[in-house]
């Protein structure tokens, strides 16, 4: 039974990166509508070659593409709330090697790769693509841990695929279907989870390792009262809004998240020049109160150097403050 009600539900993409077997596209869709209750989109993202170059590994025979490479297509790929790529080429992350999907805890993109699904075995093929993207899903819902009798459970060889269930546990669909802890529009991540992947902060679905790490621990940060008040009237707001904006169709609702990603990077780039503007005049007259002089061109360069770098530090801190402030109050009563 579907997780989530008619009235609140994300919408899914699959993104097909390139030739991928046509039961994967399908089997993974009607495990989208089995476990989420929406019709998912289909996407069709660049071949796997077209993004990343694939790489020797110590312990595989074949060379494995990069799953950061792989992310980032299947989130240019999609304009859903949510998004699993497919492809058929082995995957790596790290020293990790032929991996039979990935996904960031708390993200909104995964990959899973059929490169080691048997196609010739044509149940065993669906069974494994179903767990491996009703897995990914529980894993973007901010669903962490791996553990036995749940389609979380690690597994890493096929035989433990196949012997692990194809479901989530009672606890695991107990924190996606109780109201308390449900996911919610527009993170879609439960409320109990501790995880701290940015899913906002660069469009990727907090799928990049560098990703601001914000999370309740960071939030002292804004230790200062004063300036929250504003941010939990505009965090509630947004939290409204977006609940609105989840019973919309899903046409519509693709075309807001399109102009919504547009704005979000406009911003970033405007906070990055004001930042790195302040930072300049800021060293400037610095430097002129020490020195009682202009500073010569080179250190101007230097300054300007250290101007660049302060702009890109300030335009995350202030996405993060923002996107910090609306984890914390967008739901308190
Ligand atoms: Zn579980």
């Amino acid at each position: 039974m579907a997780l989530f009600p008619p009235e609140r539900r994300p919408t899914v993409d699959v993104v097909a990166l390139g030739d991928v077997p046509s039961r994967a596209v399908a089997t993974a869709r009607t495990t989208v509508e089995e476990t989420v209750g929406t019709v998912a989109g289909t996407r069709r993202g660049p071949p796997p070659a077209e993004v990343a170059e694939p790489t020797p590994a110590e312990f595989a025979a074949d060379d494995q593409y990069d799953a950061g490479s792989l992310l980032e297509a299947v989130a240019d790929a999609s304009e859903a709330d949510l998004a699993v790529g497919l492809t058929d080429v082995p995957v790596r992350h790290r020293d990790l090697t032929s991996l039979f999907g990935l996904g960031y805890v708390g993200g909104d993109v995964a990959v899973v790769s059929t490169y080691r699904f048997d196609e010739g075995e044509d149940e065993r093929f669906d069974e494994r693509v179903a767990k491996q993207v009703r897995k990914q899903l529980g894993r973007l819902f901010g669903l962490e841990s791996t553990h036995e009798g749940c389609v979380l459970e690690e597994a890493p060889f096929l035989h433990r695929l196949d012997e692990s269930a194809a479901d989530f546990c009672t606890d695991c669909r107990e924190r996606l279907v109780d109201p308390e802890t449900a996911p919610r529009p527009p993170e879609w991540i439960v409320r109990d989870s501790p995880t701290v992947a940015d899913a906002d902060a660069d469009g990727n679905g907090g799928a990049s390792d560098d990703d601001l790490d914000l999370s309740l621990r960071t939030l002292p940060l804004l230790a200062v009262g004063v300036a929250v008040l504003p941010l939990v009237a505009l965090a509630r707001g947004v939290a409204r809004l977006s609940a609105w904006e989840s019973t919309l169709p899903a046409g519509v609702r693709r075309l807001i998240h399109g102009s919504y990603r547009y704005l979000r990077f406009w911003t970033a780039v405007a906070l990055f020049f004001l930042f790195a503007l302040l930072a300049v005049l800021a060293e400037l007259s610095l430097y002129e109160r020490l020195a009682g002089s202009e500073p010569g061109v080179r250190l101007f360069w230097g300054m300007l150097v250290v101007a660049l770098g302060s702009g890109y530090l300030g335009q995350r801190w202030a996405r993060g403050l923002v996107v910090g402030a609306y984890r914390v109050f967008a739901y308190e009563p």
